[in-house]
């Protein structure tokens, strides 16, 4: 029997669901990977994921290319491409690994249907999370909305079995041994190159397994340095665990083998991802409205100045400012800025959260619809087990908390860099600048005072769903 893998947000061939189930099924195997016209169509010509992407298929291609194999690649829907290919290729089954979100849910089903309309069975298999769908439930048989029982649940249910690599090679003589031409270039698919290099970025199963090794040596500092943005302490793997070059069973295995504090720290994080997915699966809504209903219709002002100055990070908050010019910059931000910034959107600029979650959207490289989302739910209290809404991010005591000499705004806002460490969290309450500077030329006054805008977030949200 013949069979088809299909690569989309898992793009490596080691421990792998779908390639191993496919190969152990198969007498041979097909890998293939559809470029999606429709979802690559409104992205901006100089997009750093297409550039990710690619990068990450043409290793994948030279390793299939290695073990005698090879990687077919077509453009178009995926819809009509994948049934086509099944049937070009006389395949009698397409297997492919699970995705959690609801457009990729209607996708694949849609996939599913037209297989089984030409007799070709559809296989998908967990593989991007150790804990899926309703896996993990409460005693009661629902979701978890909170994130402390869950991850306790989560936790209990681990065992070695599902921290256990798919081994893949051991079935790797199954690959189809055939040629195919070479992947189309990021030009011919409306793309500009992009120096991922140059913005540090490490694509690919080798850029994910350095970065994987480089973290192994520092986790057991993960617990202290995590929140410190000008500090390298955090693993930077985000985007190779939403394209699958690195594998989550490798990950938490270590993660909770290893032992330190940090280690423990960092699955924590692991679970966080998993809550946020399993939560998109049962509570789909969220991706356009709030899960708490009585948050639905807070009526934000929307100022759009604002908004702009906050994209471009001329806000006038200087931590606020170095973390979206991280953003804009290098496809990154930081987990503490990410929760600062997006606060400060919400809660002092008094914005639609979701006008924040699409910007973030189409700028990070990590870019993933469950974290991001419930990111945003969190920090603009809408969400569940989120941030309570009386609660608000002072961001000049979140700068000199996480950022004291002020090493990371510098890096990004060099305007500021002559600033003294006291200064540089809030350059228009400083007693003395520089000779030299002036606040609203060489870098914008405050846009907003955060005391008087708390006050209206107060009554804005204190006012949700007719509420006292
Ligand atoms: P590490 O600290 O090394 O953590 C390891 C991994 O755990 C991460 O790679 C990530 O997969 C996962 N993780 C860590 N923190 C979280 C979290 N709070 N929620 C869910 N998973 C987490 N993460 C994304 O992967 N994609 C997003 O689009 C995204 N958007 C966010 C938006 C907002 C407003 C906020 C507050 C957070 C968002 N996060 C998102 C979560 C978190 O900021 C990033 O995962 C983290 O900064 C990535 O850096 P890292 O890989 O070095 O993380």
């Amino acid at each position: 029997s013949h069979a088809l893998c299909w690569f989309r947000r898992d793009l490596r061939d080691f421990d792998h669901a779908a390639l191993f189930h496919a190969l152990k099924q198969s007498r041979r195997v097909t890998p293939v990977f559809v470029f999606d016209r429709a979802l690559l169509e409104p992205l901006p010509r100089d997009d750093r994921r297409v550039a990710f992407i690619w990068q990450a298929l043409a290793e994948l291609k030279a390793s299939l290319r290695a073990a005698g194999s090879d990687l077919l690649v077509r453009v178009g829907d995926p819809a009509e491409a994948i049934p086509a290919l099944a049937r070009e290729l006389d395949a009698g089954a397409v297997f492919a690994n699970r995705d959690y979100e609801p457009q990729a849910i209607a996708r694949d089903a849609a996939v599913g249907r037209t297989l089984a309309e030409q007799g070709v069975a559809w296989h998908d298999c967990k593989d991007q999370v150790i804990f899926e769908r309703d896996e993990v439930l409460s005693g009661a048989g629902r979701p978890y909305t909170v994130f402390t029982p869950y991850r306790k649940a989560w936790r209990q249910k681990l065992d070695a079995f599902q921290l256990k690599s798919y081994p893949v090679d051991r079935y790797r003589e199954r690959l189809a041994r055939f040629t195919a031409g070479p992947l189309p270039t990021l030009a011919e698919l409306g793309f500009d190159a992009v120096d991922l290099a140059a913005l540090g970025v490490r694509c690919g199963m080798s850029g994910g397994a350095a970065l994987f090794a480089d973290f192994i040596a520092r986790v057991g500092h993960y617990k202290a340095w995590r929140d410190f943005p000008a500090v390298k302490g955090v693993s930077y793997l985000s985007a190779h665990l939403r394209f699958g070059t690195v594998s989550i069973r490798e990950l938490a295995r270590f993660a909770h083998e290893e032992g330190s504090e940090g280690a423990e720290v960092w699955l924590d994080e692991l679970i966080w991802r998993e809550f946020y997915q399993q939560l998109l699966w049962h509570f789909p809504h969220v991706a356009h409205s709030s899960f708490k209903p009585d948050y639905a219709k807070l009526p934000f002002p929307n100022d759009e100045a604002w908004f702009a100055a906050w994209c471009e990070g001329r806000t006038g908050y200087p931590l606020v400012d170095a973390a979206m010019r991280q953003l804009n910059r290098t496809g990154y931000m930081h987990n503490r800025l990410r929760m600062v910034a997006a606060s400060f959107l919400v809660k002092d600029l008094l914005i639609d959260w979701r006008w924040g979650e699409r910007y973030f959207a189409e700028k990070l490289l990590d870019f993933e619809l469950a974290s991001n989302n419930g990111g945003w739910q969190w920090a603009a209290s809408t969400g569940c087990d989120a941030q309570p809404w009386f609660r608000i991010f002072n961001p000049i005591t979140q700068s000199q908390k996480f950022d004291p000499q002020g090493r990371f705004i510098r890096r990004y806002v060099p305007e500021l860099a002559a600033l003294d460490d006291k200064a540089i969290h809030a350059p228009w309450q400083a007693k003395r600048l520089p000779a030299g500077f002036a606040l609203g030329r060489d870098y914008p006054a405050p846009i907003v005072d955060h005391a008087a805008q708390r006050e209206k977030a107060l009554a804005l949200f204190g006012r949700r769903g007719g509420a006292a």
